[in-house]
């Protein structure tokens, strides 16, 4: 049913916002992956990502991913929203063959502007292959797609390995987001992530960000971007359209309730 899906038009992407902390209109967006079951109903990645990894089908799921979250980037940028976009990866998808050719042809395909579009990748996934990964990780970028080290704190990387990569971007898990109210380790963790990256010249997106004490607290600590259901839920093209739209007219309008 999955292979079916993937090939007839049975999956649909979700966007989710990220803001930047400073008020500036930088805005990106991830794409988040849903299967529209005929009988199901909306199946949630979590139900279906470990099957595809086992089955191999998330390779060719992966592909209608980056090409359908470019094309709806390329429709953005030409409606006058200069929305970026991220997707979620996993180490298979890297060690396709050609995968740096095939994403390249599709950049030119849809006009993508640089620094657009970037790839979020687990810690443990990179450590599955660090060799292979890291060196299309770098020849990706170089093509100028963002990389992004996605849940960071929760894996097995290693400091050492991850100093080598051509990144861009941490973001810190939400379990550390989520606690940093209740526990007082972790914001130490989420201080400390922060000026790491910093340290490093990366930028750093909080994930999980709930309410407002949150929000204020991470721009305390000076964190660049904010992901989580305080700005918006994940939501399907034509209710970000909407936000978007919203977002760009009038900004982060915390008290409007723009999420
Ligand atoms: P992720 O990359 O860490 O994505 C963030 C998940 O956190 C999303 O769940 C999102 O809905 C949820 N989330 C966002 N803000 C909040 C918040 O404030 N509070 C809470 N409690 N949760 C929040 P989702 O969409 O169910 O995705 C789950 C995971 O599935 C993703 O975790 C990602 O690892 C994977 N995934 C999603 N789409 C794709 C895809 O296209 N390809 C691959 N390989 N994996 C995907
Ligand atoms: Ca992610
Ligand atoms: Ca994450």
């Amino acid at each position: 049913e999955l292979n079916h899906a993937i090939k007839s038009d049975g999956m649909e992407l979700y966007y989710q916002p990220q803001v930047q902390m400073d008020g500036s209109q930088r805005l990106s967006v991830e794409a988040l992956i849903r299967w529209n079951h005929p009988q199901r109903g909306m199946v949630f990645p979590d139900q279906f990502i470990p099957l595809a990894e086992d089955s191999g089908l998330i390779i060719p799921m992966t592909w209608w991913v980056v090409e359908a979250s470019m094309k709806q980037c390329a429709r953005w940028h030409q409606d006058g929203l200069p929305v970026n976009v991220s997707i979620n990866i996993s180490a298979n998808f890297l060690q396709e063959e050609l995968v740096v050719e095939r994403v390249a042809e599709l950049v030119r395909t849809y006009q993508l502007p640089d620094h657009t579009f970037a790839l979020e990748i687990t810690e443990n996934m990179l450590m599955n292959d660090p060799h292979q990964a890291s060196k299309t990780l770098i020849e990706l970028n170089a093509m100028n797609i963002d990389v992004s080290i996605d849940d960071f704190g929760t894996g097995y990387s290693s400091l050492a390995y991850l100093k080598h990569l051509e990144l861009d971007e941490l973001k810190i898990d939400r379990s550390f987001v989520m606690g940093m109210s209740e526990y007082k380790n972790d914001s130490v963790i989420v201080q400390t992530v922060i000026d790491m990256a910093h340290n490093m010249g990366l930028r750093v997106v909080a994930e999980g960000v709930e309410n407002r004490q949150d929000w204020d607290r991470l721009d305390g600590m000076g964190c660049d971007f904010i992901q989580g259901y305080f700005i918006s839920k994940p939501k399907p093209v034509d209710e970000i359209n909407i936000w978007l739209k919203e977002f760009y007219q009038h900004g982060m309008q915390l008290d409007l309730g723009l999420n």
